[in-house]
């Protein structure tokens, strides 16, 4: 048998681990914090990528590169950013390694130290913003829409496979805008672009809402946000717009000769989506049986598998059905490995979250069926191999769908709405709390005090909430629209 999972009811973080590990996704590496993504991992993560990045370029952006080092002084420029990022920088000191001179091995040499630190970047809105100083003199510079691919480093304390690493791989979108409101166009325009992205392809259900001020992005006048709720009913952050309001381009002398050749601060925005969304999508639609993925992101959309083993006239049918699925735009693969048993490659499909499996049997084929099995419901049908390539084509739009509607549904299942301490309290001592909207008075002292006595934090006041007075569930101040607290990841 493939390997197995522990189920999600006595062990929801092994479970999460189980997937990762026995679907070949990811491993631990010798670096603490940092992970090694495994070729299955990175197939997920590239039409992640694919996708977006198509998403990103329609909205009129290029990509560009920018170096992996930050000037320790640049970093301290704007300082909301430095405070916040200080506590999580991986620093380079020096360049040169030289043989120890009391032993064995090398040691770093004391004459090669750098006349100033480099931080690996965390972000890099000090770096881009240096260098926008001298691509932006005049408003026909304006907007400048540039994205980068690349790798970051947080030195995070507590990490967990995808979903927290010290290094992860992202896509930071660094604009510049001549007027306030433009800024502020961009940045709603790419968390929609995120959220249609998640609901879409991942078919993760999300809401858009933007952060509080003590969540906010350091450096940030505003961050906005698309956040998902998880099978365990813990919230996860899946993306962020921010806007940056003017706050880089004065520390950074950026400026702009207006239409009336006035001198003006450019306004930026920048957005961004890391590995971590291969957590969510894990943990939005996997069960018992290993990977659940979306056919649009999976790699290989459809599996056949001969029945009970290959041999010539099976191959021959096998490789008829993936032309035709190719020449459908189907990522298709034919399993022909004959050292291994039928229901050992059925469990490694599951495992891996293949979504359609086509068994090829040799009684079936001379009846003129077909066996196909869905690995959303587990539904097994046996079905005329008239037909069978638009059934299939059709099947993986449905399953796509069905994952979509199943997440909805979870979500408003695990969605309350509450008025008391108690209830809240209640609420987030089920097994499986999920998100809370409940009236909050607006400080942020009443924030901390409620993350405080119960974990939960706010995870975003909605872009669509409604006005509606009510009392804070903590002070009983008056409030004029609910917020959504989580326990999140
Ligand atoms: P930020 O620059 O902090 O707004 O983060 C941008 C995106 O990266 C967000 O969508 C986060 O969910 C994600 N992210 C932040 N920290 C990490 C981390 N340590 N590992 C993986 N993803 C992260």
């Amino acid at each position: 048998m493939a390997r197995a999972v522990t189920p999600r009811k006595e062990d929801y973080s092994q479970w999460y681990l189980d997937i990762v590990k026995n679907a070949n996704l990811a491993s631990n590496s010798a670096v603490r914090g940092c992970m090694v993504i495994k070729p299955y991992g990175f197939g997920i993560w590239e039409r992640m990528q694919r996708q977006l990045d198509d998403m990103f370029k329609e909205t009129g952006h290029q990509n560009a590169y920018f170096p992996l080092f930050i000037p320790k002084s640049f970093l301290s420029k704007e300082a909301a950013h430095i405070e916040g990022f200080a506590k999580e920088c991986a620093v380079v000191t020096h360049y040169r390694l030289k043989n120890d001179p009391n032993g064995e091995g090398v040691i770093v040499d004391p004459d090669a130290k750098l006349e100033e630190e480099l931080i690996v970047r965390p972000t890099s809105e000090t770096i881009i913003w240096n260098t926008y100083r001298d691509w932006i003199t005049s408003y026909r510079d304006l907007p400048l829409l540039v994205n980068q691919w690349a790798n970051v480093v947080r030195w995070e304390m507590r990490t967990r496979l995808f979903l927290r690493t010290a290094e992860f791989l992202w896509q930071e979108g660094h604009t510049a805008h001549a007027t306030a409101e433009e800024a502020q166009e961009e940045t709603l325009k790419m968390q929609e672009v995120y959220a249609t992205f998640a609901e879409e392809y991942m078919a993760m259900p999300v809401i858009r809402g933007v952060k509080t001020e003590s969540e906010r992005f350091a450096g940030a006048n505003n961050t906005y946000t698309i956040e998902a709720l998880m099978q365990d009913g813990k919230a996860l952050q899946a993306g962020t717009s921010h806007n940056l309001g003017q706050n880089f381009a004065k520390a950074f002398e950026v400026k702009f000769a207006n239409k009336d050749n006035q001198e003006e601060y450019v306004h930026a925005t920048s957005w961004g989506v890391s590995t971590r969304l291969i957590g969510g999508l894990i943990m939005t639609h996997s069960d018992d049986e290993g990977l659940v993925l979306p056919p649009k992101l999976a790699p290989i959309q459809v599996i056949i598998v001969p029945i009970p083993k290959p041999n010539d006239e099976l191959d021959a049918k096998a490789h008829e059905l993936m032309a035709e699925l190719k020449a459908r735009g189907v990522r298709v693969s034919y399993d022909n490995d004959d050292k291994k048993r039928t229901g050992f490659k059925f469990a490694e499909s599951e495992l891996k979250g293949i979504p359609v499996r086509i068994g090829l049997g040799k009684r079936d084929l001379e009846k003129g069926l077909i066996e196909i099995a869905r690995r959303d419901t587990k539904e097994k049908s046996s079905l005329p191999i008239e037909g069978i390539v638009d059934h299939v084509v059709s099947l993986l739009d449905e399953i796509q769908q069905n994952l979509f509607d199943t997440a909805v549904k979870f979500r408003e299942d695990h969605s309350h709405h509450v008025d008391t301490m108690d209830e809240f309290k209640a609420i987030l001592d089920r097994d499986i709390p999920g998100f809370i909207y409940a009236h909050w008075d607006g400080t942020a002292e009443t924030e901390k005090k409620i993350k405080e006595m119960t974990k939960a934090t706010i995870r975003c006041i909605p872009n669509d909430a409604k006005p509606e007075e009510g009392k804070c569930i903590l002070t009983g101040a008056p409030s004029t629209q609910r917020v959504i607290f989580a326990k999140a990841y």
